[in-house]
């Protein structure tokens, strides 16, 4: 079902909710493996998955 998976979601990891990303987020930053500046969003290409990382696209709208 995820065979299409684009190219920059490959290796990131998936979660199921926002929840779970947020709390995932967290203890990367918490780590010291991630810096606070970094976003939860939902990814278009995961079937609804959820990735931590930057907002995919630069254009605001
Ligand atoms: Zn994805």
């Amino acid at each position: 079902m995820t065979e299409t998976r684009a190219r920059k979601c490959g290796t990131k990891v998936r979660h199921q909710s926002r929840g779970e990303a947020s709390a995932h987020l967290r203890s990367l930053v918490e780590q010291g493996a991630a810096s606070a500046w970094l976003n939860v969003y939902r990814c278009e290409h995961c079937d609804g998955g959820w990735h931590v990382g930057h907002r995919p696209g630069r254009r605001k709208r």
